[in-house]
C-alpha cells in the first residue's frame, strides 16, 4: 500500500493506474478506522477496483463548538488496518494540503441539508459536499463508497453527483454494528462504559419500531416516532430528532406506504450518536389484506427496487 500526503502524489498514482486500465474505487473517511470503514474497502475490492482510501478530518464540516480538535486520530493504526483490508493507496493529507488558502468557492448542499442532522449542525453538509467534491476531483473515482449509517450524507452526496454531473457512481453500503446492535462509529470511543451500555437502547428502539411496522402492520409514522421516543427517553437518552422519511429523497412521511427510513439522532452524555433503519413498505404491506398477493412495490411507481 502506498501512503500519499499530497494531491500531486495521488494524481500521479491515479494516472499510472488509468494507463494500466484499472478502475478506481474511493472510500472517503475521517480515520480512526473500524469494521464499518473496512466493509466499504471490501465492497470496493469486490467490484474489482484499485482502492483509494482518504483519511482526512475535515475542519469545514465541524461547527465551532463541535469536536474537531478532540476527534480521535491514529494514523499508524489506520495505516496497518487499511493495508490489511486491501487498500492500494491511502491518501492522508494535512489540512494545509487540502486547504492551502481559505476556500472561497464552496459547494452548498441546499434544502436536503436543512432538516434532520442539518437542523442542529448548520453548515455541516456544506462542509461535507465541499470536501467530497474536492476528493472526487483529486482521485477521479469510477465509484465511491459511503455507509448507510450516515444516511442523510449518502443521499446528499448522491444528489450532488447528479446535480453537478460528477462521473462517479455513489454506492451505499449497509451499516456495520457491534454485537449489541450499536452502529460502529469512531465517536463511540467517547462513551464511558455506562454510556456505552445506555447507547444500545438506540438501535434497540429502532429495531422495535421496524418490527411494529413490518410485523404488526403499523404504518402511522407519528405512532412509531412516539414509541421510539418513549423507549429512548425511558433509557435516559436525550433526543435530537426521531423522524420517518422517504428513502429516496428524505421527505417526511405520515404513512409508511413506500420504502422509508426511520432516522434518529440522540445525545448520550456529551456524545451525539445517529442511526437509522430501513422500513420496508413491502414488508409493512405483508399483513394488509389489500396488498396480499401483489408485487410488494407494485403500488409505488418510480421507486427503485432495493
Ligand atoms: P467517517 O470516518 O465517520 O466520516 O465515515 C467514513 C465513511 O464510513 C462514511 O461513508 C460512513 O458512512 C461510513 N461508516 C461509518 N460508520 C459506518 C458503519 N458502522 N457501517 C458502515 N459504514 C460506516
Amino acid at each position: 500500500m502506498i501512503v500519499a500526503r499530497t494531491v500531486q502524489e495521488v494524481r500521479q498514482w491515479i494516472r499510472e493506474r488509468r494507463w494500466q486500465g484499472c478502475s478506481i474505487g474511493l472510500v472517503p473517511t475521517m480515520g480512526y478506522l473500524h469494521e464499518g470503514h473496512l466493509s466499504l474497502v471490501r465492497a470496493a475490492r469486490a467490484r474489482g477496483h484499485q482502492v483509494v482510501m482518504s483519511i482526512f478530518v475535515n475542519p469545514l464540516q465541524f461547527g465551532p463548538r463541535e469536536d474537531f480538535d478532540r476527534y480521535p486520530r491514529d494514523l499508524d493504526r489506520d495505516t496497518a488496518l487499511a493495508a490489511e483490508a486491501g487498500v492500494d493507496l491511502l491518501f492522508a493529507p494535512p489540512v494545509r494540503e487540502m486547504y492551502p488558502q481559505e476556500p472561497v468557492v464552496t459547494v452548498k448542499a441546499g434544502a436536503l441539508a436543512e432538516r434532520l442532522c442539518g437542523a442542529s449542525r448548520p453548515g455541516h453538509f456544506d462542509g461535507v459536499v465541499t470536501v467530497v467534491a474536492k476528493l472526487f476531483h483529486i482521485t477521479q473515482p469510477d465509484e465511491a463508497f459511503f455507509g448507510e449509517k450516515d444516511f442523510q450524507q449518502l443521499r446528499i452526496v448522491q444528489r450532488m453527483t447528479a446535480d453537478l454531473n460528477f462521473p462517479v457512481e455513489v454506492v451505499g453500503c449497509p451499516t456495520v454494528r457491534e454485537a449489541d446492535g450499536l452502529a460502529m462509529s469512531s465517536r463511540n470511543q467517547y462513551l464511558t462504559a455506562a454510556q456505552r451500555a445506555q447507547a444500545a437502547a438506540l438501535p434497540r428502539a429502532l429495531a422495535h419500531a421496524r418490527e411494529r411496522c413490518e410485523r404488526d402492520g403499523e404504518r402511522d409514522a407519528r405512532t412509531l416516532i412516539r414509541e421510539v421516543s418513549e423507549e429512548l427517553s425511558s433509557a435516559g437518552i436525550k433526543i435530537d430528532y426521531v423522524s420517518v422519511v422517504r428513502d429516496d429523497n428524505l421527505e417526511p412521511v405520515e404513512q409508511i406506504d413506500r420504502p422509508c427510513r426511520l432516522m434518529a439522532a440522540v445525545w448520550v452524555g456529551q456524545t451525539r450518536l445517529i442511526d437509522n433503519v430501513a422500513i420496508d413498505a413491502a414488508a409493512a404491506g405483508a399483513n394488509c389484506p389489500e396488498h396480499r398477493g401483489q408485487h410488494p412495490e407494485a403500488a409505488v411507481p418510480g421507486v427503485p427496487l432495493r
